[in-house]
């Protein structure tokens, strides 16, 4: 399919399926000194001539650009020139095309249509790119006042860039969208991120082995530092994963010096002293993150709330292998679809939405921060009534806070003024709601949901006035107009019916010219070129009264009519053309006055977004606890985790939804006299599944969420680890084993007293003695040099023999049933060790051919009876493979010479051919025959 866009001055070709891209030579691009040279001197070498005025205004714009694409627009399109244009024609699967020349080569040229532009540069900042929007900044008339070859005045506008996004279109409702900058100045590092959509603005200073999972926390879209860092070892490892949305600056732009200036001029103080004490390297992270959404929305800021320290240890740090492995807010696909976050998200805001995935992916390490959120969560989890009434009316909030921001970065349209609207009174509607259950009640609202009601504020005037301001029905842009209210403006209502008579004249003046012409299909229509005109069927012309005895003047000849002017309609239209023009007018002016409006409670809107966002949070995270029959989980200083009849979440959901068999709750009690587990069973018995829900459990509570348990009490984690035994990681080009290694080492080294480690099957990645070995190894290691709590799972079982020594590891394993040869996982967790490993049961069930399985269980015999490597020498000279199918072989060839009763029906019998009723009746059968 081939799309047509009629530009102004040319026609582009947009295609929807591939089109071969034209090698254009890039020549003119490369040497930007040729470049300026042949503009300022004009002189042109051999043939190449002068740029055109044109090129050398884009050639102006782009050299500040030129880590950018440069939008450069042109009528109703953005046009890319040269490089650009390759870059995004290849991206955006667009035509490239050319125009002119540059220096005697062909100039490359791509082109999005203005009106649809949004999508392309979407597309092209999830590709990496950054895009320059440059306008026209005057009208074409003005531009030819100054002489026929005048150039139209340009001016960058913006600049997008990912972590600078505001469109709905362009973000993830569900997700937040982070900026951050990472400095290092006065010895340390430091960090600062800022989601501008919610204006919080926070910093760090984390140690420097701990940078890449603070990264991992906080997943920004985009990342500035400074260029040298690029090279840097320690960082660039820190930083692997961020590589493609690393935004590089000078390093002077991240000075302390220069930060603290700009923080301060933007909050108009003295000294930031009364935010908290910051390190310098902080300053000037969040200095610099200020000064580059400046630049990017030129000139422009958004609200930005005074920044928020996040002292060392404040949140409970997840490096980025264990959030994977956990899939905490994405599954291991990268999708969100099977990760604990999608399982437990009944959220009805977007805002809601998004503080779930940050306090998932940051849960508090703060006794008292984690109390007062349970507090508001079991508030509502014991109050259905009031619960209902609360989400019924969040699932009408719009999103107040990516409106406020637009708005402030006069990027807003009346329908975000409407959000502010709606979404303020569903604020005050909910504070009514909530404070008259909590007066009610005996005990009233704990602090935290107290607080949030004080959030939520007061904005009535606000509201009635964008009430009465708003038209009903309103459009994106409010260049479009017709969104402000009928009677909000008494100088709009008479623009408007001037407007409108002017509508009803012409109709009049039509029955008027059908009269005196006696030409009833005469019609007087509009369109974009002739404006108003008056149309009569070819047959009928000759009859009308032409100029000059008649007022019609003939226009335009069409195949079947023709088109006429009369001065009358002339007038009529100037008329409605001017009273149309000025409703605009009043009604941008009404625009600006409520934008200002807004902006002049910013902060007051800001705090009621937030107090909304963590009223549906707290009251879908109760939805959750009750629809589980999840536990408030019980905080305390000792480093136990009690765990009772605990529930892997997103398992069960996954059994529930397949109709599976229910979930078998299982135990767990860590203190310090047992402070790591050792779990033993057969591959597919549920280790891998009870160490992982009880990870989650520590996870959701210090979240501040109820646990899908029947009872937990557990000590702050500081920190969370959980590695996988063989983990793929193929795609970051290391061998699994490798990966698994590098894992568990930052484990060993890193764990303190106060972390939780969850070891899966360390050391399968390589042969057995090595493994056993190194499983053996950091068994001992995490118990007298970490001495964290542990849960260990392996299908080492001689692991087990170390109880013996490590007084505070517990042996439990998983509970298999075998009958009749079979094992039946049971998945319940008991204590003692599994004598062995069922993994020839396994292979069996997965359909090994008889004799591998028979062959295993012999090799499996030798190796459990005396010395092992000599038995392994032994079975390399000894009992083949073949061997056994020989013997298998044998015992089975001389058939008796008469067979039995029970072999003749079985000789006989054709299994294919039985329904599985004669295959039970044929079962009692010839078992009756023995
Ligand atoms: P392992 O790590 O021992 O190989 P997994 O934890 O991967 O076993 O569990 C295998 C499968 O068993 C899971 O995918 C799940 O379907 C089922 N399962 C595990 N634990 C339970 C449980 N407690 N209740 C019910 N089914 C379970
Ligand atoms: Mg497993």
């Amino acid at each position: 399919m081939l799309l047509l866009w009629l530009g102004r001055d040319r026609v582009t070709v947009l295609s929807s399926i591939s089109l071969p891209v034209v090698a254009v030579p890039l020549d003119p691009l490369k040497p930007a000194a040729g470049r300026s040279a042949v503009a300022s001197s004009g002189v042109a070498c051999g043939t190449v001539s002068p740029p055109s005025p044109l090129m050398a205004q884009y050639w102006a714009i782009k050299d500040q650009y030129s880590d950018c694409l440069l939008f450069y627009r042109m009528g109703d399109f953005y046009e890319l020139f040269f490089d650009d244009a390759v870059k995004a024609a290849a991206a955006l699967d667009i035509a490239l095309t050319k125009r002119g020349k540059h220096e005697g080569a062909d100039i490359p040229m791509a082109g999005v249509p203005v009106h649809s532009h949004e999508g392309y540069v979407a597309r092209l900042i999830r590709a990496g790119f950054k895009v320059a929007v440059c306008e026209q900044t005057e009208d074409p008339a003005q531009a030819r006042k100054r002489g026929a070859k005048a150039v139209v005045a340009r001016e960058v506008v913006r600049v997008i860039t990912a972590g600078t996004l505001t469109e709905d279109s362009l973000l993830d409702a569900r997700r937040p969208n982070v900026l951050a900058a990472l400095a290092e100045t006065g010895g340390g590092i430091g960090l600062a991120w800022l989601d501008i959509t919610s204006g919080a603005l926070t910093t760090e200073a984390p140690a420097l082995p701990d940078l890449a999972s603070v990264l991992a926390r906080i997943e920004p879209c985009e990342l500035l530092c400074a260029e040298s860092w690029l090279q840097r070892p320690p960082f660039t490892s820190a930083a692997d994963d961020w590589q493609a949305r690393l935004t590089p600056l000078p390093a002077g732009r991240l000075d302390e010096q220069a930060g603290r200036r700009r923080l301060c001029e933007l909050y108009g103080v003295a000294a930031l002293d009364g935010f908290g004490v910051f390190v310098p390297a902080e300053v000037a992270a969040a200095g610099a993150l200020v000064e580059y959404v400046h630049l990017t929305q030129k000139g422009r800021l958004p609200r930005i709330a005074p920044p928020s320290r996040q002292p060392r240890g404040a949140v409970m740090e997840i490096d980025a292998a264990t959030r994977r492995n956990l899939e905490l807010v994405r599954a291991l696909d990268g999708e969100r679809r099977g990760s604990l976050l999608a399982v437990i998200d009944r959220t009805l805001t977007g805002a809601g939405a998004r503080l779930l995935l940050e306090r998932l992916s940051a849960p508090s390490t703060s006794r008292q921060e984690i109390d007062a959120r349970l507090d508001a969560v079991q508030w509502f989890a014991e109050d259905d009534a009031t619960r209902g009434e609360v989400r019924g009316r969040l699932r009408r909030c719009p999103d107040l806070q990516r409106a406020q921001a637009r708005l402030s970065l006069g990027r807003g349209g009346p329908r975000d003024l409407a959000a502010i609207r709606d979404g303020l009174a569903v604020a005050s509607e909910l504070r009514a709601v909530v404070s008259s259950t909590a007066a009610a009640g005996a005990s009233g609202a704990p602090a935290a949901l107290a607080g949030m009601l004080q959030g939520l504020g007061e904005h009535q005037a606000l509201v009635e006035r964008l009430e009465v301001a708003l038209a009903a029905e309103l459009p994106v842009a409010a260049r479009d107009g017709s969104f402000v209210a009928a009677g909000f403006r008494a100088e709009l209502d008479d623009f408007r019916r001037l407007r409108d008579e002017g509508r009803s004249l012409i109709a009049a003046l039509q029955a008027r010219y059908v009269e005196e012409t006696g030409i009833a299909a005469l019609k007087i229509r509009h369109n974009g070129v002739l404006g108003y005109f008056v149309e009569v069927p070819v047959k009928h012309t000759s009859r009308l009264p032409l100029a000059p005895d008649g007022p019609f003047v003939l226009r335009q000849s069409m195949a079947g009519a023709q088109r006429y002017a009369t001065a009358e309609l002339a007038d009529l239209e100037a008329r409605i053309g001017r009273a149309a023009d000025e409703a605009l007018v009043v009604e941008l002016a009404v625009f600006e006055e409520l934008a200002a409006l807004v902006a002049e409670q910013a902060d007051g809107i800001g705090t009621a977004a937030h107090a909304l966002a963590a009223l549906d949070l707290v009251s879908a995270l109760a939805e959750v606890a009750v629809a589980g029959a999840w536990t408030r989980p019980l905080l305390d200083d000792s480093r136990d985790l009690h765990v009772q009849a605990g529930r892997h979440p997103v398992v069960e959901a996954a059994l529930v939804e397949a109709g599976g068999g229910p979930f078998v709750g299982n135990d767990l009690t860590l203190d310090e006299s047992r402070r790591i587990w050792l779990l033993t069973g057969p591959n597919m018995a549920g280790k891998s599944t009870f160490l992982r829900q009880n990870a989650l459990i520590a996870v959701l509570a210090q979240a501040g969420s109820f646990v899908p348990a029947a009872s937990a009490r557990l000590g702050v984690v500081d920190r969370l680890f959980s590695r996988v035994g063989a983990a793929d990681d193929l795609a970051r080009g290391r061998s699994t084993f490798m990966v698994e290694m590098v894992e568990t080492a930052a484990i060993l080294n890193q764990a303190g007293p106060r972390a939780l480690v969850i070891l899966d099957e360390i050391g399968r990645g390589t042969a057995t003695f090595d493994g056993l070995s190194i499983a053996w190894a950091v068994v001992e290691h995490l118990h007298e040099v970490n001495q964290c709590r542990a849960l260990f799972a392996t299908h080492y079982h001689e692991l087990t023999a170390l109880a013996a020594m490590l007084s505070s590891l517990a042996c439990h394993s998983m509970r298999v049933k075998e009958w009749r040869g079979e094992v039946v996982f049971l998945h319940e967790v008991v204590p003692g060790a599994a004598d062995r490993s069922y993994g020839i049961h396994v292979a069996r069930l997965a359909g090994l051919p008889a004799v591998a399985i028979e062959r295993a269980e012999e090799v499996l015999a030798t190796l459990s009876s005396g010395e092992q490597s000599s038995a392994v020498t032994r079975l390399a000279h000894d009992l083949p493979l073949f061997a056994a199918a020989e013997r298998r072989a044998a015992r089975t060839a001389p058939l008796p010479a008469s067979p039995s009763l029970l072999e003749e029906r079985l000789l006989d019998l054709d299994p294919d051919a039985l329904t599985p009723r004669q295959a039970l009746d044929l079962l009692y059968e010839l078992k009756n025959l023995r």
